[in-house]
Order: structure tokens, then sequence, then C-alpha cells
């Protein structure tokens, strides 16, 4: 990144070095994993058998190596390293190996069954995934404190992130964020945007409400303005829904919910295709936009990721596609039995052939792969649904309380069957009128199937419902 500053003969060696391992492991990915089928690059990553015994006394596992710092062999390697001359991780504030291979796996992931390339930047949570993604894009270009900056995002989104946008953005920094309500409908996306908008954002599907939009054209409509289109998938996961290889630029994942559904604690990360589109000049931004993140910005405002997290996580994606098939299965069979439940209001499943967006959803949701298990690609809709009870707030709480089996928290993704309350708890904060605007009533459950039998969980809602007076 110092180009032109000279090196002497001594850095110049580890560079020379450092460019053929870099060919190798170019060659390795385009000639070996990309290859692959997802399963083979979800369980192995560039993990190689030769790394494992050449370094890692045959671990099969990837190591984690629980140390602050890295060590140089002498001053050259040590100068080299710092100017970013060379691979390198310094410092795990900046990088760490066990960090590097939960990266290349969701890059590789991201990108499956595409010849887009990508660059992953793990971070502490699904928020700082958030933060990382948008704070680089919204800096300002002028030395006016008053520039005007604005960007554009769905409405329907993560509690955590409506709070992100509107008091962290908005109120705390006069950045002004323009919610599209109805995110289905491009005209509404086109005229909230305009010269000062600096990225498009959405979430699909939605948490709780299971919005959802025509990714393509918003893609092509971020695209014609010259800006990046950035989406969270948390709900889809790179086994159902594969944004950058569709052409959108920056994907949020929350990796601490279904991407790794043990519920061993918090971890996300923002997947980056090589040359965003952006409206503003930064070439190593743009060029690589997720290496531009993790070693400046990050660098220096330190949401990382620890390792021991980073193989928690790498660990459980593994199985990531086998354990969305069965999830997406089991939560289509629950969606069927409320929908047909005296006591339910409504169900929103996008799996269900009900949902205005079923169709739309259709297009996108696809279990990878899948016509290797199905002789044919199916639709799979994740496990995160919503229904509403019939009566009001009170039948509501009284049902969710009468629950024996299904956890009561204010978490989804999980192998074991979670439900909340939106309004008393992920969509608390923002208020009644923001609830109001997207579409979060006092009556809405959310539920996250899990992996349990969904004969257990239809009879442990049933009851539940049947406990109403
Ligand atoms: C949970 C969640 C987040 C935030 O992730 P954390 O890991 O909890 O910080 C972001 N987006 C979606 C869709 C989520 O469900």
């Amino acid at each position: 990144m110092s180009e032109e500053q000279s090196y002497s003969p001594g850095v110049m060696r580890y560079v020379e070095q450092a460019k053929k391992a870099l060919a190798e492991r170019d060659r390795y990915v385009q000639e070996v994993v990309k290859k692959w089928k997802f399963d083979t690059i979800a369980v192995h990553g560039l993990y190689t058998v030769e790394e494992s015994l050449d370094h890692n006394q045959g671990a099969i596992i990837e190591p984690m190596f629980m140390s602050a710092s890295q060590a140089y062999r002498d001053s050259d390697e040590m100068e080299a390293a710092l100017a970013y001359l060379i691979p390198t991780w310094c410092y795990s504030r900046i990088a760490n190996p066990s960090t590097y291979y939960l990266e290349w796996t969701l890059a590789l992931l991201e990108t499956y069954g595409s010849d887009v390339e990508a660059s992953c930047c793990s971070t502490s949570s699904g928020m700082a995934a958030i933060m990382s993604a948008i704070d680089p894009l919204l800096v300002r270009r002028t030395k006016k404190l008053d520039e005007k900056i604005n960007f554009v995002a769905t409405c329907q989104v993560y509690g955590g992130t409506f709070q992100q946008f509107a008091e962290r953005k908005m109120t705390d920094r006069g950045i002004e964020c323009r919610w599209v309500v109805h995110s289905h409908d491009l005209d509404e996306w086109a005229s909230r945007i305009d010269k000062d908008t600096r990225f498009l954002y959405g979430e699909m599907p939605s948490n709780p409400g299971q919005a959802f939009f025509d990714l393509d054209t918003v893609t092509e409509l971020a695209h014609s303005h010259g800006i990046p289109m950035i989406v969270d998938t948390t709900v889809a996961t790179p086994a159902l829904l594969r944004p950058l290889a569709r052409g959108a630029d920056i994907v949020i994942q929350s990796a601490t919910k279904s991407l790794t559904s043990s519920g061993f604690g918090i971890s996300g990360a923002l997947i980056a295709r090589k040359n965003i589109a952006t409206n503003f000049d930064n070439p190593p931004m743009q060029e690589n936009f997720a290496e531009y993140v993790k070693f400046l910005p990050n660098r220096d405002n330190g949401p990382c990721l620890s390792p021991i997290q980073a193989i928690l996580t790498l660990n459980d994606i593994r199985t990531i596609r086998s354990k969305m098939d069965l999830l997406s299965r089991n939560t289509m069979k629950v969606a069927e039995f409320l929908e047909q439940h005296p006591r339910v209001e409504q169900v929103d499943y996008l799996g269900l052939q009900s949902h205005p967006l079923h169709e739309l959803a259709a297009k996108y949701m696809v279990l990878v792969d899948s016509e290797y298990d199905y002789g044919e690609p199916v639709n799979r809709y994740g496990h995160l649904m919503s229904f509403r009870v019939k009566g009001g707030a009170q039948q509501t709480r009284t049902m969710f309380d009468s629950l024996k089996r299904i956890w009561r928290a204010t978490d989804l993704g999980r192998i074991k069957s979670v439900a909340t309350i939106p309004a008393v708890s992920t969509h608390q904060q923002q208020g009644e009128e923001a609830r109001c605007m997207a579409d979060v009533p006092p009556n809405m459950v959310r539920l996250c199937v899990g992996g349990e039998h969904p004969d257990d969980v239809i009879a442990d809602l049933d009851q539940a419902l049947n406990s109403i007076a």
C-alpha cells in the first residue's frame, strides 16, 4: 500500500516469497476449491492437508491461535508486514489465522456458482458488520461539515439495524436514512435516491416481517446511480440466497443466527465483491472493499472477531446446507398447521402460497445443489416465520406464556425452537409509530422453528393456543 517508498533488498526478498505463496493460493482457489460443490467448500474451505501436516501437527480442525500478536524473523520481515506488502496478521485486532479460514469460507460460499470474486471481513457481531460496511461509504467528500449525505434502506429491518440507522446515523451524525416502506415497489426505491445518496440497503427476507424485494431490479437501480447495493441475508444464509452472485455489492451476515445455529455466541461478517460500485473516489476501497475495511477502518476502530468465536462459527457452517434444508422443511409443516388454526389470524411465511410475496421469493430462495438430493432445484424459505394471534396483546401474551417446550427468548436461527413477541422485545425501543411503519403489531409472534420433530413443535403451539380463554 505504500508502493512509492523504496525498500531494501532484504524486505524485497520477503515480498518475492509472498508473491509466490499468493500465486499458489490463487491457483488452489481457482483450480481446486472453486470446482468443489457447496458442501465441500463449507466443510474444508482453504485448509489443506499440507498446511495441517507442515504447520499444525496434523490437526484436522483449523488452528485456533489464541495469540494477540505475531512474531517476525527479522526487521525486514517486520517492515514488509507492517507496510502490508506481505500477507500478515500482525496483531489480532487486525487479523488472525483463525479468522482467515472463516473469511475465506464465507467469501467462497457467498459467490458459489458464479465467477464473482469476493473477500470477507469478519466482525465481532452482525451489528459490527453493518457498521463496518456502511461507515466507509458515509465519509464526507468535502471539508464542509454540513455536507448532505443520505442512504436509502428498507424500513423492515432487524430492530438493531433500525436503531443503528435511526439513532447512530440520523440523530447522532445527521446522516439521513430514507426509509423504503414497500420494498417490493421499485418506484418507491427510485424516488428516494438523489446525488447525495451513498448506497441502497435492504434486508431479505426481513426479520421478523418476511418482507422481500426484487433484488435484481433494485441492484440495477443502484448501479444506474453508480452506488452499491448492500443486502442483509442473515435469515436466508448462502445456502438459500447469494446476492453477490446476482450482482449485489456487499452482503451482511449475522453469523450469530442460522449460519451457526448452535447459539454459542455472537459473530458477524461482511462479504464484498471486488470492484464495488461507488460514487466517490477511493480506489483501494472500491477494488477490495472487505480487505480495505479489515486492514484500515476496522484496524483503527477495533470491531474484530476473537479466534475462538471464529473457529466455533467456522465449525458450525460446515453443515449449513443440510441444516437449512431440514429447518426449512420443519418450518413449512409448522406454518401449514398454524395457517388452519382457528385462533390464528395470519401467518407470515414466504413458503406459504398465501403469502403475497411467495412468487417473488420463489424466484430467489432455492436450496443450493438441491438437484443432487431431489432430482431438481427445490425452493426452501428458511426457518423464520411469524404469526398473529386472534384477539390482541393480552391473548398473544397468554399463548406465549403457555409455551412449554419452545423457548421464550429474543433469539433466532437456532437448532432449538425459539419464539418472541417483537413488540415487547426486539422492536420495543423503536416506538409505536416505527413499529406501525414496519408492520410489527402487538399480536405478532416471531417463531423460529428448530431441528426438533415438527409434530412436537406443533403440539406445543396447539396447547398454547388452546389455553387462550
Ligand atoms: C441479529 C441480526 C443482526 C445483528 O446481528 P448480531 O450478531 O446480533 O449483532 C443483523 N441482521 C439481522 C437480519 C439479524 O437477524
